[in-house]
């Protein structure tokens, strides 16, 4: 390592100029202390931060990036796309094929490009309400569906609680209609559709939990979810953001196979640029302006490099892609495990598909709650360890690890020469 006295630097300078010094909150490093590092390349698995430090890159831009960084194909479609103009405000061909390639995946029957996951669960909630002419949401305690006003609530107590605001900002009036339930509690669903029933216009739920660290879905929870929402007349909506085209090439649909009413996408579908869609039903998708009356629209929406590095990404994903990501999340997660067991660090490994997380706990986590009690301390210490010894893991507890195609032998080695000295980092955390 040569230091971090540019990273200090630009953070000193960012802080001045940006709140918190960073454009999105996780990246400034608060959970785990320290100064975040500034990034100026990527290649491959690799990152190298503005000092010259080469890092395994274990965030992948949190998910997008499943070929890894700079990959010749991607900017090879981006550089040929900006050759020919950067947004022409007007339909292309790239739209209708990266729209095309999504619903050929999926188990949608038509999608709309927007710019980011955020604008795609507002839109799907928009269209929902608009759809059924319902008002309420339900959503789970511990989902993060970007932050769209009426999905910053948490869980109160009680079965059914109407969702107070997370943030100052968020009125009490904005999230009144949402419905915060503790996942994988069926009971409380079908309290919910007992009470409120009529009113309830969509579930929404991520089709893996992976944002407050990988829960997985209790065996035919979303299934279930699907069930209550036919029978209540209210729509499902999968939040595929984060799983869309990284569980599987059909995303986490292609591992499950239940259909959401609307599906959510993002991340991988941009290939590392600003690219989201929703999608579903044809007759949900009809009331869509300006088929229909909900009203919906953006100046970027599809642009012509984000459509252009979402394609290159897709068509490159590969059966061997999937499987090489699969094989090294296995051996990452289990090195990991195994590193914090010789250690005696408690933790638990939960995977769902590829997608894993560790939280420093021996308890089952099958929910927010259970979640929230793992030691956010002893992960702090963890992280820092990997990232003296070159590895860049999420900053914060809650995430998952992400692996990309790119992570060859030499990159995995990395990874678990610098497991035992992170996990004896945790274990003295514990002890302190
Ligand atoms: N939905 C899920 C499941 C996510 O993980 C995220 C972001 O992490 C979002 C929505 C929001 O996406 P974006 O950050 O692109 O707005």
């Amino acid at each position: 390592m040569t230091g971090t006295d540019r990273s200090q630097q630009l953070f000193d300078r960012a802080n001045r100029v940006v709140p918190g010094g960073v454009n999105s909150p996780v990246r400034a490093f608060r959970a785990v202390g320290g100064t975040p590092r500034f990034m100026t390349g990527a290649r491959g698995p690799y990152l190298t931060d503005a000092d010259g430090n080469e890092y395994v890159d274990l965030v992948c831009s949190w998910g997008p990036m499943i070929l890894g960084h700079a990959h010749p194909a991607v900017v090879e479609a981006v550089r040929d796309a900006a050759g020919r103009g950067t947004s022409y405000g007007a339909p292309t061909p790239g739209e209708v094929e990266l729209a095309e390639e999504i619903v050929a995946r999926t188990p949608v029957d038509q999608v709309r490009l927007v710019n980011s996951g955020t604008e795609a669960t507002m839109s799907a909630i928009r269209l929902a309400r608009g759809f059924t002419g319902r008002a309420k949401v339900v959503k789970f305690a511990g989902c993060y569906h970007g932050h769209v006003d009426s999905l910053l609530a948490a869980a109160g107590s009680g079965v059914a609680t109407f969702g107070l605001p997370d943030t100052p900002g968020v009125t009490g009036a904005t999230t009144a209609d949402t419905i915060v339930l503790p996942y994988n509690d069926v009971a409380a669903v079908e309290l919910a559709f007992a009470e409120h029933g009529h009113e309830i216009a969509c579930v929404i739920t991520e089709a893996v939990p992976c944002n407050m660290g990988v829960v997985p879905p209790m065996p035919d929870f979303n299934a279930l979810l699907k069930r209550l929402c036919e029978r209540g007349g209210a729509l499902l909506v999968i939040d595929e953001v984060l799983t869309g085209f990284r569980a599987s090439a059909a995303g986490w649909y292609g591992i499950e196979g239940v259909p959401g009413d609307l599906v959510t996408f993002g991340k991988v579908m941009g290939g590392g640029l600003p690219a989201a869609a929703f999608g579903g039903r044809a007759d949900v998708m009809a009331q869509l302006a300006p088929s229909g009356p909900v009203y919906q629209a953006g100046t970027l929406s599809g642009n012509p490099l984000a459509t252009a590095a979402g394609l290159a990404t897709l068509r490159h994903a590969t059966d061997e892609v999937y499987a090489a990501i699969d094989r090294s999340a296995a051996a990452v997660s289990s090195a990991a495990s195994e590193a914090l067991a010789k250690e005696g660090v408690a933790h638990r490994l939960q995977h769902a598909g590829n997608l894993f997380s560790i939280f420093f706990t021996d308890a089952v986590v099958g929910d927010f709650a259970a979640a929230q009690r793992q030691d956010a301390k002893a992960y702090a210490a963890f992280f820092h360890a990997m990232l003296d010894h070159g590895v860049y893991l999420p900053p914060s507890a809650y995430e998952v690890w992400f692996l990309s195609a790119a992570h060859d032998d030499a990159a995995l080695e990395r990874i678990t020469d610098a497991l035992p000295h992170a996990a004896r980092a945790a274990a003295q955390a514990t002890a302190g």
